[in-house]
C-alpha cells in the first residue's frame, strides 16, 4: 500500500527490514526511489502504480548495495539513476548484487539489477537536489525535494537501524561525520525524513534522527562502543566480513 506522505510523495514498506519504496510525481511523471523488495512487493507497486494512473519516467538509486538497486519490467524501460559514482560501483557490484538477492529474497527480477546510468549532466528528470556524501557507500545520495519539504535519506537517519560503515574504505567516521553535517542543513527544510529502513520521521522527530546518529558516531570518535538499541551490522542481512564499528574506527 503506498502512503502519501507529502504532496505527490508517496511510500511503501516492505516486510524485509522496513524497506521503503519512495515514489515522487515530477512534471513529467513519476521517479521510483529504491524500489523494493520482493518480487510479489514489485509487483504490488506497479499495481499501486498503475491506480496512480502516472507513467514512470524514470528510476533512482540511493546508493549501490543490492536492496536499493532493484527493478520489475512493470515499471517500465525507463532511465534508472544514480549518482556517477555510485552507477560505476553498481555495475563493478552487479554479480555480487544479484547474488544478495537471491539469497535474500524471493521472486526478484535479476536481470534488472543494477542498471543504473549517472545521473545527466542537464539535470534531466532529476528527482530533487542530489545531497551526494562518502557515508555508508561509495556514491550515496539523499534527495531533498524543498518544495515539497521532504528528505529521502537513503540508508542514513533510520529508526531501525545503527549507522552502517562501509568498511572497505578509510575514515568512515570522519565521513559519517560529514554526511551528517550536511544532512543537518537539508533537514532544515524539511516537515518529513524518509529513511531507506525504517518508519518516516515527521517534525520534531527529524532533529531526533540526526542526534541519535550524532550521538552514535560521537561515541567511535572518542573511542568508545555506542550505547544504541537500534539493529547492528552482525544481523543476517548484510554479508561480508563483519568487523564491528568501533573496530573499524580504531583501526583506521
Ligand atoms: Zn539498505
Amino acid at each position: 500500500m503506498l502512503t502519501e506522505v507529502a504532496d505527490g510523495v508517496w511510500v511503501r514498506q516492505s516486510a524485509w527490514v522496513w524497506t521503503n519504496s519512495i515514489v515522487v510525481r515530477e512534471e513529467d511523471g513519476l521517479i521510483l526511489i529504491d524500489p523494493g523488495i520482493d518480487g510479489s512487493e514489485l509487483n504490488q507497486l506497479a499495481d499501486d502504480l498503475d491506480r496512480l494512473g502516472i507513467p514512470v519516467v524514470a528510476g533512482f538509486s540511493t546508493h549501490p548495495h543490492w536492496d536499493h538497486l532493484l527493478w520489475h519490467s512493470r515499471f517500465g524501460d525507463v532511465p534508472r539513476y544514480a549518482t556517477a559514482a555510485g552507477a560505476r560501483a553498481a555495475s563493478e557490484a552487479r554479480e555480487r548484487a544479484q547474488a544478495m538477492a537471491a539469497e535474500s529474497a524471493s521472486g526478484i527480477p535479476l536481470e534488472l539489477i543494477a542498471l543504473v546510468t549517472p545521473l545527466p549532466a542537464d539535470g534531466g528528470p532529476t528527482p530533487g537536489e542530489i545531497i551526494e556524501h562518502q557515508a555508508h557507500a561509495i556514491g550515496h545520495a539523499a534527495v531533498l525535494l524543498t518544495d515539497r519539504g521532504v528528505l529521502i535519506a537513503g540508508d542514513m537517519l533510520s529508526d531501525v537501524l545503527i549507522p552502517l560503515l562501509d568498511h572497505r574504505r578509510p575514515d568512515q567516521v570522519g565521513a559519517y561525520e560529514m554526511a551528517l553535517d550536511r544532512l543537518d542543513e537539508a533537514a532544515r527544510h524539511v516537515d518529513v525524513l524518509v529513511p531507506g529502513h525504517g518508519a518516516v520521521a515527521e517534525g520534531r522527530e527529524i532533529a531526533a534522527r540526526l542526534a541519535a546518529d550524532h550521538a552514535y558516531i560521537d561515541a567511535l570518535r572518542r573511542g568508545e562502543e555506542p550505547i544504541d538499541a537500534r539493529l547492528g551490522p552482525d544481523t543476517d542481512w548484510l554479508s561480508g566480513p563483519h568487523q564491528s564499528n568501533l573496530e573499524q574506527a580504531r583501526t583506521r
